[in-house]
């Protein structure tokens, strides 16, 4: 069964990259809401066309209000969920080729959302469609959902559970390839605390505007003259690190360069108001400033904070502080935490509690960690699939990041970026690798028989 439905599969490659160049021309980033289009008319007109797309394959599709859309092969009542979405992030600086050309060089289809969700999405609809066409036999049914809001708030995810039920199980094509099973818990908190009466006295700092971005770059304006000019200096080279000072009309103007990221993934990356925390304090700083230097700093693991922590199915705790701002009424800034499955929440903001001494701390966000057994039906299943399909072994991995997965009981991330290739999603000159689409869309058909299929056990 799966020989025929790759060889459909392969017979369909041209029409796959048309269809995915006019979705990636289509730009689908998130604006003002309107009637009919809760983020936006070019969200919306995305969200037209891949209906308009997926009626024309022959599916059933159902629009959730400009929210989401759902499309379903097979009447049975227990469904396979598969959960892609359709908005892209803004496209920002760095491109060398149009982000909505949808360009075809050596293979790729060069262009925002290429990879981030659409062509990975694309891949599992044509899965469902070889399926249908090669005329497999399922006892349950495939529901696709595609959502409008995954790089914002998934209040599409919101409006389709207030509206239909999703299914207990199934997978989400938007991350990597083997396959996801673990996805950390995350625990945000803000941090509050007055401006210190003593000690070096800071101007200004506003830092960040993004809890899980590892800011690049820290400003910061100091009283003081000269000798905060040496002093930066000494710590520069003691360090090793890009730090700079220089004397303005206003007071000392000091900078450190860190290297920017994602706050789940902080290997190779240095936090730049970290350093500013440490340089400040060895400035003269007292107060909240010497409490946050001595308690996070560069540290990206939550060690002086009391937090570090970890699992063998998670690996272990991240901590960003991605906000550092001081404001009318005194210090305010973020703690980014994402937290192994077994690490308990409550324990990690008690701790980080008692050592911020001074500041008032809250939780801003808080969700709970997502995990399904590597023994479990649905992850050997998809393993064996993409076992099948690539000749390769995979092991389930562990995010801190997250995906549609966790809106499922039972949900794993799955695809579609392989093992070993650049990750680009919300970079510059993003792509999307055709044969690696046509390949990712025989393991999606692959896996989906093997769930919904009616020969599951004998295969
Ligand atoms: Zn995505």
């Amino acid at each position: 069964m799966n020989q025929r439905t790759a060889e459909w599969i392969d017979s369909r490659r041209e029409a796959f990259r048309e269809m995915l160049q006019s979705w990636v021309r289509t730009p689908s980033v998130k604006g003002e809401p309107r009637p009919g289009a809760p983020f936006g008319g070019d969200v919306r007109k995305m969200l037209d066309l891949a209906m308009k797309d997926a009626r024309e394959m022959g599916f059933a599709v159902r629009d959730f209000d400009g929210y989401a859309c759902d499309i379903t092969l097979g009447d049975a009542e227990e469904k396979i969920a598969v959960l892609g979405h359709l908005d892209v992030v803004p496209v920002g600086d760095g491109w060398t080729r149009d982000p909505f050309g949808a360009a075809e060089e050596n293979g790729r289809i060069y262009g925002r959302g290429s990879m981030d969700d659409k062509g990975p999405s694309l891949a599992a609809l044509f899965a469902m469609q070889a399926i249908r066409e090669t005329g497999v036999p399922l006892k349950k049914g495939i529901r696709m959902i595609l959502g409008c809001d995954e790089e914002s708030d998934w209040k599409d995810m919101e409006y389709y559970s207030a509206h239909e039920r999703i299914p207990d199980t199934g997978f989400s094509p938007d991350a990597d390839f083997p396959l996801i099973n673990t996805e950390k818990g995350m625990l945000v908190l803000e941090l509050r605390a007055p401006a210190a009466e003593t000690g070096l006295k800071i101007l200004e700092l506003s830092t960040g505007d993004r809890v899980n971005v590892i800011p690049g770059e820290c400003l910061a304006l100091a009283e003081g003259g000269e000798d905060l000019v040496r002093k930066t200096e000494a710590f520069a080279a003691k360090n090793g690190w890009p730090c700079t000072a220089r004397q303005t009309e206003r007071g000392v103007l000091l900078r450190t360069e860190g290297i920017p990221g994602h706050s789940a993934y902080p290997e190779g990356r240095r936090n730049a108001i970290g350093m500013m925390l440490l340089l400040l304090r060895e400035l003269g700083a007292e107060g909240p400033v010497a409490v946050l230097a001595e308690h996070v700093g560069t540290e990206s693991d939550g060690r002086s904070l009391g937090c570090a922590c970890g699992d063998e199915v998670s690996g272990n705790l991240t901590c960003n502080l991605g906000i550092l701002r001081l404001e009318k009424d005194g210090w305010f800034a973020t703690l980014d935490m994402r937290c192994p499955v077994t690490a308990d929440q409550d324990a990690l903001k008690k701790n980080a509690e008692d050592r911020l001494k001074g500041f008032d701390v809250r939780t801003e966000t808080r969700k709970p960690p997502h995990h399904v057994p590597a023994d479990s039906e649905l992850v050997q299943s998809l393993l064996a699939a993409y076992r099948e399909e690539t000749g390769t072994e995979g092991a389930p991995m562990s995010t801190g990041g997250g995906t549609y997965a966790k809106v499922l009981k039972q949900g794993v991330a799955f695809g579609a970026l392989f093992p070993g290739e650049e990750e680009l999603a919300h970079q510059a000159d993003e792509y999307a690798d055709l044969d690696q689409l046509i390949l990712s869309a025989k393991i999606y058909a692959n896996a989906l028989i093997r769930l919904a299929g009616e020969h599951t056990g004998s295969r």
